[in-house]
């Protein structure tokens, strides 16, 4: 209907000259009537999508946002734009908040921030009752799942003043967690009938993913940091004691930055964040408290310290790189010992077993991203249920040139060994069977006298292990649940048993050395016969390889 008007509307009010993939969508299900849900990765133009038709709308738009602390920006950058907004949260006082609500009675505002807390009032409700609401806009949705990773038990009441309201308004939920359960709790929670669900590709062709091993972590990130000296970026850490560890230690070696974690009185962790968003300080280190919501378009980095706890949480914290468009990267700096402490933090965090089972099995699947050696961004957009992710060509595993070779034969020892095993040990046991270790278990378990002991014994036991974790993240391997995990044969590893099944893997860094050796030496015959051609003699006369070599250093190009 009013539709022409809603492109208008985004070159007067925001001035930008056309909508982003699924604003148009979403904004037109509103306009006809229909409860949306909006999913869009993070910094995809969410906003805009309840902004805009709250302009088109009779009454005041409500919306609600978790964060409180961000609902003041907000509503400052609308009324900049020239669009009456206002905000009621626990900073204010009694008597502005009365204030507020007959102004928005008396329809001066097009759209109201609350904070979800808010509805836990039985008095806010009534007086909300009254209020002419076509349209309620439930943002960063994803907090009314129980499967979420950041339920509030106050977005259960959303329903409860929705179903009150009273002229029906319009509900839309907005978040950027795609999984199919959350998006299934959402639209069962608040009325959307899935046909009207807006999924844009959740592909970010600006980000380019990376996963670094086998480093230390500090040097790696101060010298990052060094060489991106001009550009803002975050550092997610896992605990509040690591966020002030590194953060002691980057502030020693003299970066400019900044930390946040819940630990943090409040009036100290505004002040760090907002001098972050005002580019005083460069870097920020923090915990996952910190970014839900925050608009600062020029990050160019996000680094993860640890192994992230989901892929939800990764994809959204990393989404907070590059939303203006820019080329930016983000990393998770892994080791496998990671594994323990999110392990652990799950462990703690909850004592309901099907929780914590879907919190390990998530986990498991954030260690198969570490370990995956396809397209990291397909991996992301495969699990976020996006079937047809190509390789995107900018992550570490599309750039990287290593070549693939066969390891069937070494997977069949893996596997058998496991069968003969009884598929129930982890992944160590297994590796020191595997390697022809003298432990101690592996003698009492009378593992030395299998047909497998020492098949792989020209390895050690820690390549065996990082090749089981491959399989694993390859799905030759199924992975057991609880604190030590036992490893069993999966199907495609049976075919593999049976022999229809191959296994590829890229090869690994110390074949990598050689074949990067050959071709130097490959190149330097090349040199050589060049040099030999100028001087009009057969090349293998007049230089040896090393006279060669300081040739080449001497030469003005450098080798390719
Ligand atoms: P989200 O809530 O999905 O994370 P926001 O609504 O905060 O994202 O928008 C992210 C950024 O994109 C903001 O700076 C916003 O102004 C900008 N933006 C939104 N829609 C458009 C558009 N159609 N054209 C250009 N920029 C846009
Ligand atoms: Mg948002
Ligand atoms: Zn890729």
């Amino acid at each position: 209907m009013q539709f022409e008007q809603a492109l208008t509307h985004l070159q007067s009010y925001f001035g930008y000259d056309s909508f982003r993939k699924g604003q148009e969508e979403s904004i037109r299900y509103v306009l006809e009537g229909h409860n949306t849900a909006c999913i869009m990765p993070t910094g995809g133009g969410k906003s805009l999508c309840y902004q805009i038709p709250s302009l088109l709308l009779e009454g005041t738009t409500l919306v609600i946002s978790p964060l409180i602390s961000l609902m003041k920006d907000q509503v400052d950058t609308l009324n900049a734009a020239g669009i009456p907004a206002t905000y009621i949260n626990s900073s204010l006082t009694h008597t502005e908040v009365q204030q507020r609500l007959e102004e928005v009675a008396l329809g001066e505002y097009k759209l109201l921030y609350v904070a979800p807390e808010r509805l836990e009032s039985p008095q806010f409700l009534e007086q909300l009752q009254m209020l002419p609401i076509p349209l309620v806009a439930v943002d960063e949705a994803h907090c009314i799942s129980q499967w979420g990773h950041d339920f509030r038990p106050s977005y259960l009441r959303i329903n409860e003043l929705i179903s009150k309201l009273s002229n029906a308004p319009i509900v839309m939920g907005l978040t950027a967690t795609a999984t199919p359960q959350v998006r299934e709790d959402i639209c069962r929670a608040l009325h959307i009938n899935e046909e009207y669900t807006v999924m844009t590709g959740f592909e970010r062709e600006n980000l380019s993913f990376a996963v670094v091993k086998g480093q230390d972590r500090i040097s790696y990130i101060e010298q990052y940091i060094r060489k991106n000296d001009q550009e803002a970026g975050i550092i997610y850490a896992a605990t509040r004691k690591d966020v002030e560890e590194l953060h002691a230690r980057l502030q020693k070696s003299g970066v400019n930055v900044s930390k946040y974690h819940a630990g943090m009185n409040g009036n100290s962790r505004d002040e760090e964040q907002n001098r972050f968003l005002q580019d005083d300080v460069q870097v920020m280190v923090a915990t996952s408290a910190f970014g839900m919501g925050i608009d600062k378009s020029n990050i160019r980095f996000v680094l993860h310290y640890q192994l992230p706890k989901n892929m939800e949480s990764y994809y959204q914290e990393a989404g907070r790189a590059g939303r203006d468009g820019l080329p930016s990267e983000c990393i998770v700096l892994y080791s496998p010992q990671d594994i323990r402490v999110q392990r652990f933090l799950i462990e703690q965090s909850t004592s309901n077993p099907k929780k914590q089972i879907q919190d390990l099995e998530k986990l498991q699947n954030m260690v198969n991203y570490c370990h995956t050696e396809g397209c990291l961004q397909a991996y992301i957009l495969h699990y976020f249920g996006e079937s047809e992710a190509h390789e995107c060509g900018r992550c570490s595993n599309c750039t990287d040139d290593r070549v693939e070779i066969d390891v069937t034969v070494d997977t069949q020892k893996v596997l058998s060994c496991m069968i003969r095993m009884g598929e129930r040990f982890g992944k160590m046991m297994i590796a020191q069977v595997l390697t022809g270790s003298r432990n101690k278990k592996v003698v009492d378990f009378g593992f030395d006298k299998l047909k497998t002991y020492g098949v792989m014994s020209d390895r050690s036991a820690k390549e065996v292990s990082d090749f089981i974790e491959y399989l694993i993240s390859e799905q030759f391997i199924l992975v057991g649940q609880g604190s030590f995990p036992t490893l069993s044969v999966a199907a495609k590893g049976k075919g593999v048993l049976l022999g229809t099944e191959k296994v590829m893997r890229k090869e690994q860094m110390e074949v990598k050395q050689i074949v990067q050796d050959d071709e130097l030496f490959a190149h330097l015959r090349s040199v050589r016969k060049q040099l030999a051609d100028e001087a009009g003699v057969p090349p293998f006369v007049i230089f040896s390889d090393d006279t060669l070599h300081d040739m080449c250093a001497k030469l003005p190009v450098t080798l390719e």
